[in-house]
């Protein structure tokens, strides 16, 4: 997928809402004052309070022993992937996982990590046989099977825990270790209903997001065991990761992971209404799918477009197919902005039942 989205033509102050992603999330007035505030340091050094304060806090909340700050997801996997595995490694993932479609391959580029693709199930989850069947032998014509890693949420879908267990345990017979992309960590924990330590404890390592529902600007924090992310730290340095008054940017994190974390309730919430409402203005003849913030549409390609367009000439904007027809509700996105996304999609299909 690209992530390439066109930007908004409109200027920001005439778009009600922007649906493409929950990473579009502003700072509201509570976090820019959090930052504002923030006790810093230079964290290279290990002096900034406040990253300190934000890694503690995430290693307590996930029941590890240490925990590191970076600036995306995105450096948080690759971090995990060069701290657990060497070159001639392999990292076995859903081929459909971020990991593999999404980050340059960073892993292979930059470790030499060869990134093993198998099936998803339709839950989101890897089935114990599919990961089972990926590790290789011991035999000199094959890669050393190092790491699985697991997603959650997948593309929106809480993967439940008996089912991230099982696959966790599957690798783990065959000498895996586990890593978990939490990019939407918490919108998981909210949605099964878990404590975070529970969700965190099917993995050795887990990297989860600040940046996306929760509002922060950026930041990702990586946790796990202590000699692994000392070594995780020392990636971060050599990667360009290595801030210094961070804590501007960690005060937003924390900020968000006190605030923030409740609200995510809401957002699923709201895309539950909202594909509602769209199965019956469909008349159920189109395929929705909801899961947690994220609602999915199957509509053909030319209708799909036409209400990109529409949205767009009065404000809210929407991804063209990416290629999946996406829709994400976020912090940003109320109740008032939901009723006007609600109208527009009436008059729509309103008009072009008509037609
Ligand atoms: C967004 C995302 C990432 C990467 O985060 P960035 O901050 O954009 O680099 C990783 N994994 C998943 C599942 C994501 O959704």
């Amino acid at each position: 997928m690209t992530h390439a989205a066109d930007p908004p033509e409109a200027d920001a102050a005439r778009i009600v809402c922007d649906l493409r992603s929950d990473t579009v999330t502003r700072p509201d007035a509570p976090m820019r004052a959090a930052m504002a505030a923030a006790a810093v340091g230079d964290d290279v050094y290990g002096d900034d309070p406040t990253v300190n304060a934000l890694e503690a806090h995430v290693a307590a909340l996930l029941a590890k022993e240490a925990a590191v700050f970076v600036p995306s997801g995105t450096q948080g996997n690759l971090c995990a992937l060069l701290s657990h595995c060497a070159r001639g490694e392999e990292a076995i993932a859903g081929r459909a996982y971020h990991v593999l479609t999404s980050e340059a391959a960073g892993a292979s580029v930059l470790g030499g990590i060869a990134l093993c693709p198998v099936e998803i199930a339709a839950d989101g989850g890897l089935d114990p046989e599919v990961i089972d069947a990926a590790v290789k032998p011991d035999d000199p014509h094959c890669p050393v099977s190092r790491l699985l890693c697991l997603e959650n949420t997948f593309h929106g879908r809480a993967v439940p825990m008996e089912r991230l267990r099982a696959a966790a345990a599957a690798g783990r017979r065959r000498g895996l270790s586990v890593h978990l992309d939490g990019a939407r960590f918490f919108n998981a924990v909210v949605e099964l209903s878990v404590p975070p330590a529970e969700l965190a404890g099917v993995a050795d390592t887990v990297s989860l997001c600040l940046s996306k529902g929760l509002g922060a600007p950026a930041g990702t924090v990586l946790a796990g065991p202590s000699e692994l992310i000392g070594r995780a730290r020392r990636w971060r340095k050599m990667l360009g990761g290595g801030m210094r008054q961070a804590g501007v940017i960690a005060a937003a994190g924390l900020h968000a992971l006190r605030s923030n974390v409740a609200g995510l309730a809401e957002d699923h919430r709201r895309a539950g209404q909202l594909a509602q409402e769209l199965r019956e203005l469909t008349g159920g003849a189109q395929e929705v799918a909801q899961a947690t913030n994220m609602v999915f549409l199957g509509l053909a390609p030319d209708t799909y477009m036409k209400i990109v367009q529409h949205m767009r000439q009065r404000g809210i904007v929407l991804n063209p197919p990416l290629p999946a027809q996406r829709l994400v509700l976020h912090r940003d996105v109320g109740d008032a902005e939901l009723a006007v996304v609600l109208d527009e999609f009436r008059a729509f299909f309103g008009r072009n039942s008509e037609a």
